[in-house]
């Protein structure tokens, strides 16, 4: 059993309790109690240690992000969802190559900042064994995608293979789920041989949806940038869009869903998702560079969503470090109060996401899995505003604890 402490302990629980002088005592299986730091000392402990100035979380989740693009830096135009769909299609081997070092990078990246646990959206399974054999909890994402019939055949072969090798490697850490990519790079044949994999197997499924405004014309009327990319990318004169808002809904009826992004959503579509067993994910920096809006929260609220926020991949966005991220949405919902929307913010990377993604973790209290983020914050026993100084100061951790095991970040 070990026992640790710090300043404060913000638990993420549902009365959403902050300890003064809190401690943890654990072991490597999950938590054993949790209370005053004083009161949690006891004989024959493996370890005892308390932190001076600093927070404790449950240590953070990123429930959406696709590591393979994980070599992108300057290379993708922003600003317009078009201009940087293209230069995706432009640069996607370029960003392929050399992924091992760029990956294993991008998960050392996600755990200094707190991180133990992702929903990692795979296309081509390059980030299956550095996932795997990381020290992270993993939800992977088996992404299929594909338009020309030509190639349904060979589409399918390669997902089942996907989908076969990360189910071998499932334990208590790694999982296997499914990802759709989106309505617009889907073949409706496809897409429900998938949806049929994920409810045989009951499988978490994610898919983008109401991305960008491209993307909604495309559905409603079969025309605009799409026309074009099609065109231009894939030789298709006739193009049309494999379904309505509505067909591409009904395909997740009968299966447990994070839908992804949502910006154009109506009140039929808020109306819709909300009876399917589903939470949105919204990932506020991409939303910016890509489509120039943020995500509607607060209309989210009204629908009873749980807001939850992730970094989405390198492709679009300048870091995977959640605090960054967090710290976006902070800024970008100015109507809402700032205390609230920094508690908000840190369930919505914790105890929001945990509770689709099924670890066990992202609350700190008993039986929960001893997954915690250590922060130094400068003066963090003086303030009262605690979680939203903790959003603003807090940059990597101290210590980051996953299944009770301290992770040495710089040597994984
Ligand atoms: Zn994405």
């Amino acid at each position: 059993m070990k026992l640790i402490g710090a300043s404060i302990i913000i638990t993420c629980d549902n009365n959403f309790t902050i300890i003064k002088n809190g401690g943890i005592l654990f072991d490597n299986k999950k938590i054993i109690k949790v209370g005053k730091f004083d009161d949690l000392k006891k004989d024959k402990l493996e370890e005892v240690q308390f932190y001076n100035s600093c927070v404790i979380t449950p240590a953070l989740i990123n429930s959406h992000i696709h590591f393979e693009f994980s070599k992108n830096k300057s290379t993708l135009k922003y600003g317009s969802f078009g201009e940087w769909l293209n230069s995706i299609m432009d640069n996607r081997d370029n960003l392929m190559e050399d992924s091992q070092t760029y990956i294993k990078e991008a998960i050392k990246e996600s755990m200094r900042s707190g991180v133990s646990c992702v929903g990692a959206i795979s296309s081509r399974a390059i980030d299956l064994d550095l996932l795997s054999h990381s020290e992270l909890k993993v939800m992977f994402f088996n992404e299929i995608m594909g338009t020309n019939k030509d190639y349904f055949d060979s589409i399918k072969d390669d997902f089942n293979e996907r989908v076969k090798k990360s189910k071998l490697l499932e334990d208590i850490n790694f999982k296997t789920a499914i990802a759709l990519h989106s309505p617009y790079s889907l073949d409706i044949e496809l897409a429900h041989y998938a949806i049929k994999k994920a409810i045989d197997n009951k499988m978490l499924v994610s898919t983008h949806f109401l991305e960008s405004k491209e993307e909604l014309t495309w559905l409603e009327s079969s025309s605009g940038y799409f026309k074009t990319f099609f065109k231009h990318f894939f030789n298709k004169d006739n193009a049309k869009a494999n379904y309505s808002k509505e067909s591409f809904l009904e395909l997740f009826k009968k299966c447990e869903t994070l839908f992804v992004h949502c910006l154009y959503l109506n009140n039929d579509d808020w109306d819709k998702i909300s009876k399917l067993k589903a939470d949105i994910v919204s990932c506020p920096r991409s939303n910016r560079l890509l489509n120039n809006r943020y995500f509607n929260f607060l209309k989210a609220k009204d629908h009873k969503f749980p807001f939850i926020i992730a970094t989405d991949g390198k492709s679009s966005n300048n870091s995977l470090n959640m605090l960054d991220e967090a710290r976006c949405a902070l800024f970008a919902y100015e109507k809402y109060n700032i205390n609230n929307l920094a508690k908000e913010i840190l369930l919505a990377m914790t105890k929001n996401p945990a509770k689709r993604l099924k670890f066990n973790n992202g609350i700190i209290e008993r039986g929960k899995a001893s997954d915690f983020a250590i922060f130094h914050i400068e003066n963090v026993d003086s303030t009262e505003q605690i979680v939203l100084n903790f959003i603003l100061q807090a940059r990597e951790v101290k210590d980051l604890y996953i299944n009770g095991k301290r992770i040495d970040i710089e040597n994984y």
